[in-house]
């Protein structure tokens, strides 16, 4: 991977940037840019695994569905991470419901992308295929399967996604009623409506 050509890009495209070695060290700057203000999260893996609700809400008006704190569209900075980001300075969101990325478009005037090294692919299209081969099935596979290595639905009536039944390995482009990739949303820079849109880069794997 080259961190030099992706910073570049992504200046390039209009994009804020931040590396940070560790995920503390991320979590350490989010919580000094978000105190005071109105916050919401997208559903994410790596926010999860850097316990960044529970960092950033004693300072902040934090909301995240995930902690039942129900989901906010219009908040003043949301947070969230990518499927894929691209060395040509690309970011790759596959959405089921629509909510992560839909705030990602409009209504936030700050967007942060948390991201970890592992999210990193070398241009567009190899980034593209990251989020449909790697990280949907994971997604899919921690939303309807189970650890067994069994496809297991969470309602029995409602037929699973193909990932699931193989384990999450890859894509089988599915048409299921379950399926969570619905939108490819592919951000090329700051929305227009937006005051910063950030990548925040973190030299760790986070997520899927
Ligand atoms: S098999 Fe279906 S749910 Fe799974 S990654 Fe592909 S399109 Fe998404």
């Amino acid at each position: 991977m080259d961190l030099m050509r992706l910073q570049k890009n992504f200046a390039l495209h209009g994009f804020s940037y931040r590396y940070f070695e560790t995920r503390s060290e991320a979590a350490a700057y989010l919580a000094q840019q978000t105190a005071g203000k109105f916050v919401s999260f997208g559903g994410s893996m790596t926010l999860d695994e850097m316990n960044l609700y529970d960092i950033l809400k004693p300072h902040a008006d934090v909301h995240w569905h995930w902690k039942g704190d129900g989901y906010v569209q219009d908040a003043e900075i949301y947070i969230t991470s990518a499927n894929a980001i691209s060395e040509t300075g690309e970011v790759v969101n596959i959405d089921g419901a629509g909510n992560r990325v839909s705030a990602t478009l409009y209504g936030p005037k700050q967007v942060f992308f948390v991201c970890g090294i592992n999210k990193i692919a070398p241009d567009l299209s190899s980034a593209i295929e990251r989020a449909q081969n790697i990280a949907a099935p994971k997604n899919a596979w921690r939303l309807f399967g189970n650890t067994d290595g069994d496809a297991v639905c969470v309602n029995a009536d409602d037929p699973v996604p193909a990932c699931t039944k193989a384990g999450g390995d890859k894509c089988y482009h599915c048409t299921a009623p379950n399926s969570i990739c619905r939108a490819i949303v592919i951000h090329q820079g700051p929305m227009r409506s937006q005051e910063r849109c950030e990548l925040i880069l973190i030299g760790e794997d986070l997520g899927y």
